[in-house]
């Protein structure tokens, strides 16, 4: 396989490597050496343990760059939400860019390490092309754990490389559910959505969509498929400036996003960076330039949190494979096999799951 920098998806220029965990949360979650677990091998299922600073791949000089400044900033807001210290709008972002850049990193290492794995995904974008690109969400829980440590749950499933939507992750006394997809929030928050949407090619993906105006009202349920409660939710629109139509032509949408509200709450408005809505206390709210304190509704027991947001994030990508199944059906096309087996998989690891016979924490 050619080697591809996982910014960029180029021929990397340069030689560096790029920490998918980096190296400052390697540390801030204990001993920086230790050996983590990596998913099972193909087609020997030996368990794959090696140390974090292994899980490193090529990148470019350049994009490694561009990205540490991120790195910093984001080392610095996650030391201030362990330390309950509150954020202001602009971290809030930070982080949510951070996650994206996790997440499709997570993917694009497991696709290297699984790659004579039964399901080949070739990859078609890179982290870079995935930073803010969709809606996105993170629900995050404190939890009564004491010790150091960093999880991941559901970034090695068939599922997530298929749709590299929803994974969790935990620091320390905190877990992140980090979930992103076209239009995730949009209804929910009252921002324009898709009054109907259409597969018009498979591979690489492309989806006309014909959007509608939004009700301007945000909805007590944001999400089609809720998350365990006792937790904080970040929410991010995306503001399009054009979308795909039938033809494979971008459509123009700036009309349904043109409004005061929209405008003054967005984080960067010409740049399609929607507003942040925080959902604590039962209620949502947009959030302005003032520091926002987290207020967490509750302290988890950290084992019980570990088995149910186990179960949620293998169920949720099961509901988002069904979800792009409904699609591609409504276009008449078939259901590819690789989603049925996928989704298969999802249901055997949720049945060990509740049998208690698999810990849903990997690492
Ligand atoms: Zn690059």
């Amino acid at each position: 396989m050619a080697r591809f920098c996982v910014f960029c998806g180029k021929h990397p220029i340069g030689k560096n490597r790029e920490h998918v965990i980096p190296q400052w949360l390697i540390r801030m979650t204990g001993d920086p050496k230790r050996d983590a677990f990596f998913g099972y091998d193909f087609p020997t299922m030996q368990p794959r343990h090696f140390d974090f600073t292994s899980f490193a791949f090529p990148a470019c000089g350049s994009c490694n760059k561009k990205m540490s400044d991120l790195e910093d900033l984001v080392r610095g807001i996650v030391d201030e939400i362990l330390n309950g210290e509150p954020l202001a709008r602009w971290e809030f972002n930070a982080f949510l860019d951070w996650l994206d850049k996790v997440r499709i990193g997570l993917w694009l290492g497991y696709n290297q390490l699984g790659k004579d794995g039964p399901i080949k995904v070739i990859p078609n974008f890179y982290i870079s092309h995935r930073i803010g690109a969709h809606d996105r969400m993170v629900a995050i829980y404190k939890t009564d754990q004491r010790s150091q440590g960093i999880n991941f749950i559901g970034a090695d499933t068939p599922a997530f490389q298929l749709i590299p939507s929803c994974f969790a992750l935990r620091i320390n006394q905190y877990y992140f559910v980090s979930l992103s997809k076209e239009f995730l929030v949009s209804r929910g928050l009252g921002f324009p959505y898709p009054r109907a949407w259409r597969v018009v090619n498979v591979d690489p993906t492309v989806v006309a969509v014909t959007l509608g105006p939004g009700s301007g009202i945000v909805k007590p349920t944001i999400l089609q498929k809720s998350l365990p409660a006792g937790n904080v939710e970040l929410y991010q629109p995306k503001v399009y400036n054009s979308l795909p139509g039938i033809n494979q032509t971008q459509v123009n949408v700036q009309h349904h996003y043109d409004k005061p509200l929209i405008r003054q709450y967005s984080v960067d408005y010409a740049h399609e960076v929607g507003p942040i809505f925080i959902r604590q206390d039962s209620t949502s709210q947009v959030c302005d330039d003032s520091p926002w304190s987290l207020l967490f509704p509750k302290v988890h027991d950290f084992q019980i949190l570990s088995i149910e947001l186990g179960e949620t994030v293998y169920e949720y990508q099961n509901y988002l494979l069904a979800q792009t199944e409904r699609d591609l059906h409504g276009s008449g096309i078939a259901t590819p096999a690789t989603y049925i087996a996928a989704r298969r998989y999802n249901d055997t690891v949720l049945e060990l799951i509740r049998e208690g016979r698999v810990s849903a924490e990997p690492s």
